[in-house]
């Protein structure tokens, strides 16, 4: 049977986040055919719902109101319901992201549903289709399929290759009006602390420090490195707690998930907590004085040695690129 998805697109300063294309390329799998709707809830969206289109909506509803301005739980899952009464669809695609993982359980729980959350592969199509998630922080994949009622999946960020743009694509981009009300919070001003250049959760290269790094200064070289193959710096909690780095950079499993197609491991051990943030990555390299060091186990490449040494003929050969 085909399916209607609801898709909800996430937008950051004006711009969509690339996993609002990664979660329609998952629709599309699911939808058998069907057709597969986005949302975009904020303030002022309606200019970024032909892009949703490019990537795949069929066609695309937006709630604008000012309390949206800022993420809510009460805004946005007032808005996301009154989308989903006047559409009644068969399954519900969201993001993987801070976003995703606070809303969707407020949703399934509103509509007495399942949640099959941090889906990294689809496996088959429509009815068929298999939902692969990691376990135990990573350690394991199971597989689960959605046999009746609402489907409702979360995707992590980086998984699921978007499909390609079609700036060609038309669609009907439309409104619902809501009135957002009895908010519990009400965000004001928002204080992002200012990271160079990409977003570490949908960076395509990571070069992530631990304690080895031992002072704020030593990240210099890494940020140059992330700079030099257009990537994001991230960290370990040994280093966030050793103050060379906000945890706003912390990876692992609590801190932020990656799967980037390239991780760079800086005087890391490898503790699992960390793996669980990192081990999916495509490829890992780690450097680290300690051939001993769990870090190993997961690296496809391995640099024993002192990362002092080692990061800046790194940095100069990247340069000659
Ligand atoms: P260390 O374990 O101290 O490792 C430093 C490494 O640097 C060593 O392997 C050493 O050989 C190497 N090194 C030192 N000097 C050099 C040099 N000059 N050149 C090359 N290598 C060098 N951790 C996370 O990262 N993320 C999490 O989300 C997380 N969540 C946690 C949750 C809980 C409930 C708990 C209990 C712990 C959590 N941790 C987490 C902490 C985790 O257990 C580890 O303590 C932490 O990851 C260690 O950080 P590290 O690898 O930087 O430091």
């Amino acid at each position: 049977m085909s399916k209607k998805v609801l898709v909800l697109g996430e937008a950051r300063e004006g711009a969509l986040r690339n996993v609002s294309f990664e979660a329609i390329a998952a629709a599309k799998t699911i939808a058998g055919g069907g057709e597969v709707v986005g949302v975009l809830c904020g303030d002022a969206v309606q200019s970024l719902g032909e892009e949703l289109i490019h990537y795949g909506a069929d066609r695309v509803i937006t709630v604008e109101h000012p309390h949206l301005k800022q993420y809510t739980s009460d805004g946005f899952s007032q808005a996301f319901m009154a989308v989903y009464e006047q559409e009644k669809p068969e399954a519900i695609v969201f993001g993987h992201t801070a976003l995703g993982k606070d809303l969707s359980p407020k949703i399934a729980s509103k509509l007495d549903s399942g949640l099959i959350s941090d889906v990294t592969a689809i496996e088959g199509e429509g009815d068929d289709a298999v939902f692969i998630r990691p376990i135990y922080s990573g350690k394991a994949f199971e597989k689960v399929e959605n046999k009746e009622g609402l489907l409702f999946i979360t995707v992590r960020p980086n998984n699921i290759a978007p499909l390609s743009q079609d700036a060609g694509r038309t669609g009907d981009v439309s409104s619902v009006s809501v009135d957002i009300t009895n908010l519990r919070t009400i965000i004001s001003e928002v204080v992002r602390k200012s990271t160079e250049g990409v977003d570490l959760s949908e960076a395509k290269v990571v070069v992530a420090g631990g304690r080895g790094v031992k002072s704020a200064e030593g990240f210099e070289p890494l940020q140059e490195l992330a700079n030099l193959l257009g990537g994001a710096v991230g960290a370990s909690r040994g280093a966030c707690d050793a103050d060379y780095c906000d945890y706003s950079l912390q990876i692992g499993q609590t801190g932020k998930v990656v799967t980037p197609d390239l991780y760079i491991a800086v005087g890391i051990s490898g503790a699992i907590q960390h793996m669980a943030g990192m081990s999916n990555s495509k490829v890992i390299v780690a450097i680290n004085k300690d051939p001993e060091a769990n870090i190993f186990k997961v690296a496809d490449y391995g640099i024993v040695g002192d990362l002092f040494e080692v990061l800046p003929l790194l940095i100069d050969e990247v340069k000659e690129l």
